[in-house]
């Protein structure tokens, strides 16, 4: 009696889809609600009708009960489908119909179910007589029902669709013409079960055109895009306490260009996992360019939150080689600055972002890098790249000396790149992009190596060295094999663990558990440790005594304030760590005077220009090898 061909296939597409849209990540917008709505519902007429026409067909099988059940959850569930795809087009062409077109518009759809509800008392659409399936007087009701609301749809969009964008437009119409030709086609071919797929058909054309999660996610990571914010933000009802928690990645598009763009997207991607994974309270997006957005419920702890996300950059993100480190700066907007619309409401945050991102910067003081600035960070960037590749980073070494004998006892290892033209870059311009740019852990091995090779490769004692220091970044710290890999290193080259100081600074002494697990690690290896830079940072002496610091060695600029204003500070301090057991080293000595006040007033080892500068390690031998 009826042909399934159409029927079948059309249900594994629609299983298909239903597995697609409920295992992407959805916005919790109208529009996805009703469309699950439509899918569900189509589900269900699919089925039922399968099941009530083989009923129909083995009515001898089934009691007049069993069929007049299974046919009105059928025509139900049919004109449900038609009304619910109507409520999509309506959801989308965001029309709030006024109440009483809103009724006018759903009578006929209400009368319908009403008169096939009823139909096994009425017999009006279908009967059940002589135990078999018949058409009622009525039937062709559900005709007009579709008709009506497929007419109506395409009205309703050629009137309020015109602020939607011509491709939008014509796939609305295009599904409903779709509708109207299914309509069609089941009243000439009528014993074929084929509404169910222009149905289908219908579907895809929505899902293609208006649901397709791609339109409304990132490709960095689970979080939606400025489409999907929009969306969301379009159906914030005034009522509704909201809050957005917005940041943003400082100085993004130099950072972009000095760590290159895959590994900037990467972290992003990180940042956006990171942000689905730890507040599943909030709907995470990125609004590109660096601009990352919470949104949810004002009642939601916003300040453990921030404080939270604050935290977690102060690690670094996983990049090519090492962590990379980002710097963000916040802005919220709630629903307590009552901006009307999602219009208001993101160009709020996008001027906040704007102020976010001129006032914010990693370079110093200067707000913005300029472009010759962010040109020469990307050419130290190749630079440093080439001599990471070709193991050409050198090593300067400059002498430490002896303050009371005035004799070199040691020296610290400075690494040195070159560019292009073979000039000499300063460590402080290619170290924080190395830090930054993933780079420090393989820079900081090569030094150590050169370092280790150079120690037994030459006669140290008879060069007048006790042992070389070579310097820690705080980010090689981080990296946990550490102990192990440098402990290789040494083995490799043969040489005295006691012949090499590390020298770190306060910055490192930020992640403290980090660092002391670290350095417990190294100690056990054999390794001695130097504070470097004591006075650049805000490193307390509580904090320094719970390190093995043998040396701590004063800041140049703190030195050098000293002699411009000659308070008792700087001797206290060297007193109270000599009081504590170390021993104490001044940078940046340039003058006989500075290196007799110094010795004067406690120091026990001096470093700078007026013994030698860093000097490439021939002429380090040279000068002192004699
Ligand atoms: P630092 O460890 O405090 O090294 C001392 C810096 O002071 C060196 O600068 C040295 O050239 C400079 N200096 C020494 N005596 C004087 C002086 O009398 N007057 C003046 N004006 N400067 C003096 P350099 O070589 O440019 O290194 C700068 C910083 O870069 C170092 O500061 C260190 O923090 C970092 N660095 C250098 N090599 C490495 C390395 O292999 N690994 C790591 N992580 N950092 C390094
Ligand atoms: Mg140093
Ligand atoms: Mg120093």
């Amino acid at each position: 009696m009826w042909n399934y061909s159409f029927v079948f296939p059309s249900v594994l597409v629609m299983l298909t889809l239903l597995v697609f849209f409920l295992a992407r990540r959805r916005l919790p917008i109208r529009m996805n609600r009703v469309f699950l709505g439509v899918l569900l519902v189509h589900l269900c007429v699919v089925l039922f009708d399968i099941i009530s026409s083989r009923a129909d067909e083995n009515y001898a099988l089934h009691t007049a009960g069993q069929l007049y059940a299974l046919n009105t959850a059928f025509f139900i569930f049919y004109l449900a489908r038609i009304f619910w795809f109507y409520l999509f087009t309506m959801t989308i062409l965001d029309a709030r119909p006024g109440r009483l077109m809103m009724i006018l518009s759903t009578l006929p759809f209400a009368f319908s179910e009403l008169v096939a509800a009823s139909s096994c008392f009425t017999g009006l659409v279908f009967t059940i007589r002589d135990g078999m399936y018949a058409r009622g007087p009525l039937y062709d009701i559900i005709y007009f029902c579709s008709f009506f609301y497929c007419l109506l749809s395409i009205a309703m969009i050629l009137l309020h669709g015109r602020h939607m964008k011509p491709t939008l437009m014509a796939a609305a119409l295009g599904y409903n013409i779709v509708l109207l030709v299914g309509n069609v086609a089941r009243l000439i071919f009528s014993n074929y079960l084929i509404m169910g797929t222009f149905s289908m058909i219908a579907i895809q054309v929505i899902y293609l055109a208006f649901l397709n999660p791609d339109l409304y996610l990132t490709d960095r990571g689970p979080a939606f895009n400025m489409r999907g914010f929009q969306a969301v933000l379009s159906e914030i009802s005034p009522h509704r306490k909201y809050h957005i928690l917005g940041f943003i990645l400082q100085n993004y598009s130099q950072e972009r260009s000095i760590l290159g763009g895959d590994q900037m997207d990467q972290g992003i991607t990180q940042i956006n996992h990171y942000l689905s994974r730890s507040f599943p309270e909030a709907l995470p997006f990125y609004l590109r360019s660096g601009r990352f957005v919470l949104l949810g419920k004002a009642s939601a702890p916003w300040a453990a939150i921030q404080r939270e996300i604050a935290e977690r950059f102060q690690s670094g993100w996983p990049g090519r080689n090492a962590p990379i480190y980002l710097g963000i700066t916040f802005a919220s907007i709630t629903s307590e600055s009552n901006l009307s619309s999602a219009d208001r409401i993101i160009s709020n945050l996008t001027l906040a972002f704007e102020d976010m991102s001129h006032a914010a910067t990693t370079f110093g003081e200067d707000a913005s890098a300029s472009l010759q600035e962010i040109d020469q960070q990307v050419d130290i960037l190749r630079s440093l790249e080439r001599a990471l590749e070709r193991d050409a980073v050198e090593v300067f070494l400059q002498p430490v000396v002896d303050s009371h004998t005035g004799g070199i006892v040691a020296a610290e290892a400075l690494a040195r790149i070159r560019d292009d033209q073979g000039r000499v870059i300063p460590p402080g311009l290619f170290i924080p992009i190395a830090e930054r740019g993933g780079f420090i852990n393989q820079l900081g091995e090569q030094v150590f190596e050169k370092t280790c090779a150079f120690i037994s490769g030459h006669d140290l004692a008879g060069l007048g060295l006790s042992w070389i220091n070579v310097n820690l970044s705080p980010i090689q710290c981080m990296q946990r094999d550490l102990a192990k890999r440098f402990g290789e290193i040494l083995k490799r080259h043969n040489t005295p663990v006691e012949s090499i100081h590390l020298e770190i600074t306060e910055q490192s002494m930020v992640d403290y558990s980090m660092l002391q697990r670290q350095i417990r690690q190294l100690q056990d290896a054999g390794f001695q440790f130097v504070l470097d830079d004591y006075g650049s940072g805000y490193s307390n002496l509580t904090r320094v005594k719970h390190y093995p610091f043998i040396n701590i060695k004063l800041d140049m600029e703190v030195v050098w304030d000293y002699f411009r204003d000659r308070d008792s500070l700087l001797p206290t301090i060297i007193q109270g760590f000599k009081k504590m057991g170390f021993s104490i080293t001044a940078e940046g000595i340039e003058t006989k005077e500075m290196a007799d006040v110094l010795t004067g007033i406690g120091a026990d080892y001096l470093q700078g220009y007026l013994f030698s500068r860093p000097l490439p390690m021939e002429e380090f031998l040279e000068k002192y090898g004699k």
